[in-house]
């Protein structure tokens, strides 16, 4: 039995903002028949102490950066949690990273920094009634306790770093360090600090005993300097411990046969009844009745995701007979651009800025493709999602897309093999032909189903990639001992 914990900012279905929530709340259930425990410790937002059932005190602290707190274990949502409440960082309303004006809550380094060193206590000893072999750190928020965990010595636990996204890398002014609690030796290139400042991600980077990724193309990707985002170096010169693990999702979650999101459900064998859905997506997105294409879209409306690609290409994706419905906010200008899109191109483009779990799978189950413009991708999970549900993805051939997606080309085709469409380069041309090749399949019924059943046939579970992380553990384990 292999006991691990796993230390995140966000966890499916208690507080989510991206992908990052959806994997650290599938993995335990998905590590279980792979003789791996997980715990999942989170900072004690208020969704989080709400829901957590049988909380029992694991340990406190007078004073963890600024006010005190304690470690309470307990259950939610099917999840073995650890919260760390500490009301004077976690208790706020309203967004995880984000005040009220918009601007990254002043104090995110210290947060941050208290849930490292609650990891870092879990994984080296210092809470009685815990043990854990290994402490898996996901992203940023959890980058301090590889760095504090290498610091504590040899008898702390392996700690593993896993990348969803470099672009955000938890970056804070020199002057916060004497606040980590880390030796001065770790200020330094081969520590903590980033071009003169301090980066989380970097403590992560440095400290793990391995780092993987979400996907096999992204870990290539940013051992290059375009994709590295000024990391790269050090991830070549840690190449030998970094591995790719494309995302899996969670199949009960996302099951078109017993999804209540839907007004009929349906499976590969029963296809011809998701077209039942449709009436429902046009009414909800304000788009007219017809049979003409849907091409929808459930994203952060930012430049990462293409949107404003997106953009550029709505008046022709209309002109070529096609409808287009939004899910998604972010940031500003780009919601207003697909608001003008929906006033300009009314019942033919429609638009909900926000954040519904409910509509993102009301479009998975109902529109006929999901776009996925990404200048780069890490993994991606619309796309798995619309595998899943029949709604062909339509995806650059970027990280994760380009390694879960097979091109409806000539010989993708031929060969019984292709689920979606894929384009590069990742610029407007490239969208627009995209755009047009995926209406022109449309067009071929039988071609069409023919990807949407392939693509609902597809592995898009966490079977495969749960037992490569067991075997990774188990691999860290080894060489801490060797
Ligand atoms: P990200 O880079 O945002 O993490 P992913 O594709 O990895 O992108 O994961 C996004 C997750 O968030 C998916 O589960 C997707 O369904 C969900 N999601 C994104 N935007 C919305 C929204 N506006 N409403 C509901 N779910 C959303």
């Amino acid at each position: 039995m292999t006991r691990v914990l796993a230390v995140a900012s966000e966890v499916f279905p208690l507080v989510k903002t991206g992908g990052l929530a959806d994997v650290v709340g599938a993995l335990p259930a998905a590590l279980k028949p792979h003789d791996v425990t997980m715990r999942v410790l989170v900072p004690g937002y208020p969704a989080v102490m709400a829901a957590l059932e049988g909380g029992s005190k694991l340990h406190a602290w007078d004073d963890l950066n600024g006010g005190p707190a304690t470690l309470v274990a307990g259950r939610a949502a099917g999840l073995d949690l650890i919260a760390l409440d500490a009301p004077h960082l976690f208790d706020r309303p309203g967004n995880l990273y984000l005040a009220p004006d918009g601007a990254d809550w002043p104090d995110n380094w210290r947060r941050f920094a208290a849930l490292g060193h609650a990891a870092a206590d879990l994984g080296s000893g210092r809470v009685s009634r815990f043990v854990a072999d290994v402490v898996h750190c996901h992203d940023w928020h959890a980058g301090l306790a590889p760095a504090l965990l290498h610091h504590a010595g040899r008898q702390a636990a392996a700690s593993v770093m896993t990348i969803h996204n470099l672009a955000f890398q938890g970056t804070f002014p020199a002057s916060i360090f004497t606040g980590l609690g880390l030796p001065d030796i770790a200020f330094a290139v081969d520590g903590v600090e980033f071009h003169g400042q301090v980066s989380f991600m970097k403590a992560g980077l440095q400290h793990a005993d391995a780092i993987t990724t979400v996907s096999p193309s992204y870990a290539v990707e940013i051992c290059s300097p375009a994709g590295g985002m000024g990391f790269d170096g050090l991830l070549r010169a840690r190449r030998q411990v970094l591995t790719g693990i494309l995302n899996g999702i969670d199949t009960d979650v996302w099951n078109p046969a017993r999804d209540a999101a839907l007004p009929q459900r349906y499976d590969a064998a029963s296809l011809s009844r998701r077209a039942t859905n449709r009436p429902a997506v046009e009414e909800a997105f304000h788009l007219d009745a017809s049979d003409d294409m849907i091409f929808a879209v459930v994203s952060r409306l930012t430049g990462q995701k293409g949107m404003d690609l997106l953009g550029e290409c709505i008046d022709g994706l209309v002109a070529g007979g096609a409808r287009l419905a939004v899910l998604g906010s972010g940031e500003p200008g780009l919601e207003a651009m697909f608001r003008a899109a929906a006033a300009r191109h009314a019942g033919r483009v429609g638009v909900i800025v926000g954040y519904d779990e409910r509509l993102s799978h009301l479009l998975q189950g109902g529109a006929d493709a999901i776009l996925v413009p990404s200048r780069f991708e890490p993994c991606g999970l619309t796309q798995l999602c619309g595998l899943r549900y029949g709604c062909v993805p339509v995806v650059a051939r970027v990280g994760g897309l380009a390694d879960s997606i097979v091109d409806a080309n000539q010989a993708g085709l031929a060969a019984g093999a292709a689920t979606g469409v894929q384009f590069m380069p990742v610029d407007r041309t490239g969208l627009e032909s995209a755009i047009g090749r995926a209406i022109a399949l449309y067009g071929q019924r039988k071609v069409w189903t023919g990807i949407q059943t392939r693509g609902m046939k597809t592995d898009v579970s966490w079977t495969a990639s749960a037992g490569r992380y067991a075997e990774l553990y188990r691999d860290v384990l080894k060489r801490r001992q060797a």
